[in-house]
């Protein structure tokens, strides 16, 4: 998966490779979708969420340029794999789900495997996570028509933000720089994620 998948199209910061080598996906996954784990696609976890695409957490991982010093925020824990990812590369990591289901889905997930620098915490993370904050990383890993305002502030000077933002359906993947009060957008491609529902994000078409 990690040379054919990632490194072959274009990842090549080492540590995220290596973590990407490190953490078994098959094991984020449940039944009876597990077998599937090392193809270049996103799957179903349940309640209607997905694990995202091996690639895109790659691209995703490498864009936050992450530190062993940096404290990082995720919105959207989903399956927990993203945050397993990223704890290998950081110090520590706060990852947001809104739904409970899902939420336990994540800890036992990262439990399985002893990371214990991750707190999952349950929750609208379009809200952000001030407690934890300033964040030298925040990505968000569902897709959010703009970059919700709460998490800009709790970016800290120099921190970058990850997001697929854009319509409910496709998204185009940006990258936000927060230094000296301004901000730096970049753009790295189309994307699809399922929506971020919340506050600063969609209404929840189900309630
Ligand atoms: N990062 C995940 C992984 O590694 O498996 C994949 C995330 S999945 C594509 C998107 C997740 O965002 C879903 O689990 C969904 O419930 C969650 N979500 C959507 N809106 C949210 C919100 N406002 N706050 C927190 N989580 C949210």
């Amino acid at each position: 998966m990690v040379e054919c998948q990632i490194a072959a199209r274009g990842i090549h910061d080492p540590r995220v490779l290596a973590a990407m080598l490190e953490i078994p996906r098959h094991l984020f996954i449940p039944p009876p979708y597990d077998h599937a784990a090392y193809d270049d696609n996103p799957l179903p976890i349940g309640s209607g969420q997905t694990i995202s695409q091996p690639y895109i957490v790659a691209l995703m991982t490498e864009l936050l340029h992450p530190k062993v010093t940096d404290n990082m925020l995720e919105i959207g824990a989903g399956s927990g794999y993203q945050a397993a990812v990223l704890s290998r590369l950081i110090r520590r990591l706060t990852t947001i789900e809104r739904i409970t289901t899902v939420v336990n889905l994540a800890r036992t997930n990262l439990k399985s495997i002893g990371i214990d620098n991750v707190i999952v915490i349950e929750g609208d993370g379009s809200l952000g996570y001030p407690g934890n904050a300033p964040y030298d990383g925040i990505i968000i890993t569902a897709a959010t028509p703009d970059v919700p305002q709460p998490l800009i502030e709790q970016l800290a000077d120099g921190g970058i933000l990850v997001a697929p933002v854009g319509g409910r359906d496709i998204q185009d993947l940006i990258t936000f720089h927060k230094k000296g009060g301004s901000i730096i957008r970049g753009s790295h491609g189309g994307v699809r994620f399922v929506p971020l529902i919340g506050q600063h994000g969609w209404e929840n078409k189900n309630s």
